[in-house]
């Protein structure tokens, strides 16, 4: 009886694969183990892996024998899915940082457009002072006032990128999440096959 090189379970056999070029009691794993493993593995790989990549080059490579792991990516079915958007907080947190990255965009062209026209209106007025001393003591107030002005455009205009990359980089993370690399099985024909090559 063939058992799992991963879970040492031989029940199930139908889900059993074997994968690679390794042969003997070693031969044989579960895809979802093997799926595990990868995902513990290659972490980054993984998440970086194109979509539907047809199985070539997938960097994902058998610890024992050295072969690379041929299958392709696809997303899980919609149970799966779900399943996962129950088990991460990911879409939630997408979904809320949507409004707040609007909200952000908004209030920082509203406060940098109120700040360009009350400066205009400002130089306008210091232009028609005649007194050289006084247009410096307004020039001088016009400087601080703008420069604390700036401070709030400058933090909602810094914040509005800074929380939306962040929120595509969760929903990449989350679209990576329902995902499943499915690894193909070769035949002991095709083992031979490839050895004969190499
Ligand atoms: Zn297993
Ligand atoms: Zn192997």
């Amino acid at each position: 009886m063939s058992e799992c090189r991963i879970c040492l379970n031989s029940s199930n056999d139908s889900a059993l694969i074997s994968p690679c070029m390794c042969s003997g009691s070693i031969k044989y794993v579960h895809s979802h183990c093997l799926q595990h493993w990868l995902k513990e593995k290659y972490p980054n790989r993984y998440k970086t892996m194109p979509i539907k990549t047809r199985g070539c080059n997938t960097g994902l490579k058998c610890e024992l024998c050295k072969y690379e792991f041929q299958g392709k990516l696809r997303f899980l079915g919609i149970s799966g899915i779900l399943k996962k958007l129950k088990e991460t907080q990911a879409l939630i947190y997408i979904i809320l940082n949507v409004p707040v990255v609007l909200y952000l965009i908004y209030k920082f062209n509203y406060l940098l457009r109120h700040l360009l026209n009350v400066s205009k209106s400002h130089i306008n007025l210091i232009k028609l002072q005649s007194s050289g001393c006084k247009k410096i003591f307004m020039l001088t107030k016009f400087y601080i006032r703008f420069l604390l002005g700036l401070l709030p455009v400058a933090v909602f205009g810094a914040s509005a990128p800074t929380i939306a990359y962040s929120t595509m980089v969760l929903a990449k993370n989350l679209i990576s999440e329902c995902q499943v690399f499915e690894i193909k099985s070769i035949s002991g024909k095709m083992q031979n096959q490839l050895k004969a090559v190499n």
